[in-house]
């Protein structure tokens, strides 16, 4: 069932924009089911704790500082091929190559401000699942 499962955050610029709503309808008009939601805020050690795979690469700090910025949308969804279809439907990670029709083409605001996050696998799902959501958090 791993495979079934992705996470997202929509993030602060995004959520400050106010394209919380359209970004929520993109993803259930492309068959995404919403299994886990909150609004909430990371501190600089959470958010340093959630991308700590990049610790070290030239845009790790900054990354830390605007994600912790203001409130983020984490969110838990469920789709056959989950992953790579969120992977398809966010587009690429700097919004100037990405996918007409993509959200981050449609709301990023910058290459760091992109919008949302995607899972990368359907290991790192689970484990960002589980970085912002109990068992009785979710459906
Ligand atoms: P993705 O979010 O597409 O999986 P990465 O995991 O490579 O991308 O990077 C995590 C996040 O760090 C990106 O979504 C983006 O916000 C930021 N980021 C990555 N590379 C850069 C960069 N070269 N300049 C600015 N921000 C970056
Ligand atoms: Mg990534």
């Amino acid at each position: 069932m791993a495979e079934k499962l992705t996470f997202t955050m929509i993030k602060p610029t995004a959520f400050k924009n106010n394209n919380t709503g359209a970004i929520l309808k993109m993803i259930n008009e492309a068959g995404f089911t919403i299994k886990a939601m909150k609004l909430t805020r990371l501190t600089p050690a959470l958010a340093g704790e959630f991308y700590a795979i990049h610790k070290g690469k030239p845009f790790y700090d900054a990354l830390v500082q605007f994600m912790s910025s203001g409130p983020i949308v984490a969110a838990l969804l469920e789709k056959e091929n989950a992953v790579e279809d969120y992977r398809t439907l966010i587009g690429a990670t700097n919004p100037d190559n990405a996918a007409e029709g993509t959200i981050r083409k449609l709301y990023a605001t910058s290459f760091q401000q992109n919008a949302v996050h995607g899972s990368d696998s359907d290991e790192n799902a689970n484990l960002e699942a589980d970085f912002f959501f109990s068992k009785t958090e979710r459906i």
